[in-house]
């Protein structure tokens, strides 16, 4: 069912503590963790505490689950001090929701990856 935890889905395992993160922001409904893999200096990903598999998904069952998450990336940003509107390279943040193999998405829980620290070029690779 929507929302229902996964016994065989990594970050269900890493909101039930079962999988260790780095946690570096942790609310009611979501939970921001250090991606294992960091492709920049900041490198987050804010993900709904349910589980829904990708962003559509969530957007569409779950709307202001949705919301908390994309409010997280911001807040993510602000406390990794990467929130800078006006600046030059190396300033800023992206947020990426990868979505479908073909796209690299590789954890069917979705996730918002929450980039920068340096500069980021587009368009992405
Ligand atoms: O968008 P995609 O599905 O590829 O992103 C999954 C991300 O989860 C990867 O960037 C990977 O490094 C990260 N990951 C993690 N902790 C794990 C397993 C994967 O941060 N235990």
């Amino acid at each position: 069912m929507a929302g229902e935890p996964q016994a065989d889905c990594l970050f269900c395992k890493i909101v039930a503590g079962e999988v260790p993160a780095t946690v570096v922001r942790d609310t009611e409904t979501t939970l921001a963790f250090r991606d294992i893999n960091p492709q920049a200096p900041t490198h987050v990903l804010v993900i709904p505490k349910a589980h829904y598999r990708d962003a559509g998904s969530l957007a569409a069952e779950a709307p202001q689950l949705a919301a908390d998450v994309l409010r997280e990336t911001a807040l993510v940003a602000e406390q990794e001090k990467i929130a800078v509107t006006e600046g030059g390279p190396g300033t800023g943040f992206r947020v990426v929701f990868n979505t479908g193999t073909g796209a690299g998405q590789t954890v069917f829980h979705t996730h918002a990856h929450v980039l920068g620290g340096r500069g980021l070029n587009w368009p992405p690779g």
